[in-house]
């Protein structure tokens, strides 16, 4: 496949007009045709490398607007109630979010499931790739309903289980909803069983004031002291929130070389707060965007939380600067290669695989055409563009906006079936 006449970002020369080449999966060759005064009328598309979404939830579709206006414990409260869901509306819901989620331009996901299976049956039939988090509990701390509990000596059988399912595209790791959910003993269990398979730990940690006091009350010290405490707190863990944290804690992940993954949508709707995003990059910890789950976003759009991360930060320090679009783009790329534990630079550079975004120069955002600064078009008019292609590992998943290799009818009709059959039983 060759990409004629595309612009691209490039590092040293900026705004280029280039052909790229792709075969077997990985971009074969960078040919950069004009580096100064490029004629934008020339080409058709802006091409980026392919977004990471850090943290999305594929099985909460049938929570979308049941659970608006809550505040974070009531939220969790109603996200643990367990409908009748079969495997097959499972499947179903987490195969029309994870094709939203690719639609708005994540070739790359990182989600969590307390049942994972089917989630990875979705991951595969949509041929995205990335990693699926194994969520186990065994206790609840907070309010209301708790997720779903497992005995802590049966985790590792069931692990290992589903370990077998990582291939090279989808990834397996380890986690558990929350502090809240996890006792010690399985704290330390799951960073054991990171090591030991080469995995990561991902879970959602001070989330926000509650959950912070919940585990100084029963434990007390704070989720991330209680890690540090533990001596689990390491690189291998993903943290996703990370709302209500102080500076000796932003310091402890620091040290530890642990990741954030801001889900700043989510955060806000929920109440709870504005993650100390500017003084984490201080101390550069790396961060990772997520849309969560749908319940609480309520979109899977990746870049609609970049669009809402950069603006959040501005105006909560009151500073314009305070974030740049290159550093929304850089969370949404790079770093969350870095978090899943790939190889993969999130660059359009030779030797990378073909994951790639095409956005129409057409688009009513890109004009003033001349301008150029496109990265700047697609962060703050995030709300009215999405990508025209959407190629994963070389091969075209989405063309002129649609997904090319699966019905969208049929997926949303499926889903919206599941949703018939929630809604009888509220
Ligand atoms: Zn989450």
């Amino acid at each position: 496949m060759l990409l004629k006449n595309v612009i691209i970002k490039d590092t040293t020369h900026g705004y280029c007009l280039a052909n790229i080449s792709i075969g077997e999966g990985v971009i074969q060759d960078v040919l950069i045709l004009q580096k100064e005064g490029v004629d934008y009328r020339k080409s058709d598309f802006y091409v980026t490398p392919g977004f990471v979404n850090s943290h999305l939830h594929p099985n909460q579709l049938l929570d979308r607007r049941m659970l608006d206006d809550l505040n974070i414990t009531e939220l969790l409260h109603g996200m643990h109630t367990e409908y009748k869901k079969t495997d097959e509306d499972r499947y179903a819901q987490a195969l029309f979010v994870l094709m939203d989620a690719i639609k708005s331009g994540a070739t790359t996901i990182y989600s969590v499931a307390s049942n994972p299976y089917p989630v990875i049956r979705a991951f595969k039939t949509c041929k995205v790739k990335g990693a699926v988090t194994c969520f186990y509990n065994d206790q609840w701390e907070g309010y209301g309903l708790p997720p779903s509990i497992s005995i802590l000596n049966s985790i590792e059988e069931q692990f290992k289980e589903a370990f077998k399912e990582q291939t090279d595209k989808v990834r397996i790791h380890i986690g558990s909803a929350s502090v809240e959910s996890a006792s010690n003993d399985l704290l330390i269990l799951l960073n054991d069983l990171a090591i030991r398979f080469k995995s990561k730990v991902n879970i959602h940690i001070s989330e926000g004031l509650e959950a912070v006091e919940s585990c100084i009350k029963s434990r007390g010290i704070s989720p991330v002291r209680l890690l540090a405490k533990l001596g689990v707190l390491s690189r291998n863990w993903n943290l996703v929130h990370a709302v209500s944290i102080d500076q000796e804690e932003i310091d402890l992940i620091a040290q530890a070389k642990a990741s954030v993954i801001h889900c700043p949508v989510t955060n806000a709707k929920t109440g709870v707060g504005v993650a100390p995003i500017i003084e984490l990059l201080r101390k550069n910890v790396t961060i990772g965007l997520g849309t969560d789950a749908c319940s609480n976003n309520n979109t899977n759009n990746i870049l609609n939380e970049a669009y809402f991360a950069i603006l959040i930060q501005m105006s909560f320090q009151r500073n314009a600067k305070a974030l740049s679009a290159d550093s929304v783009i850089k969370w949404m790329t790079q770093n969350g290669h870095d978090i899943i534990g790939t190889k993969q630079k999130g660059e359009i550079v030779k030797g990378e695989p073909a994951d790639l975004l095409l956005w129409s120069l057409k688009n009513n955002s890109f004009v003033p055409l001349a301008y150029g600064n496109f990265d700047s078009s697609l962060v703050y008019n995030a709300p009215d563009i999405k990508p025209h292609t959407v190629i994963i590992d070389g091969e075209v998943i989405v063309e002129s906006y649609q997904f090319k290799h699966m019905s969208e009818k049929e997926i949303k009709e499926a889903a919206n079936l599941c949703g018939e059959k929630i809604f009888k039983l509220i």
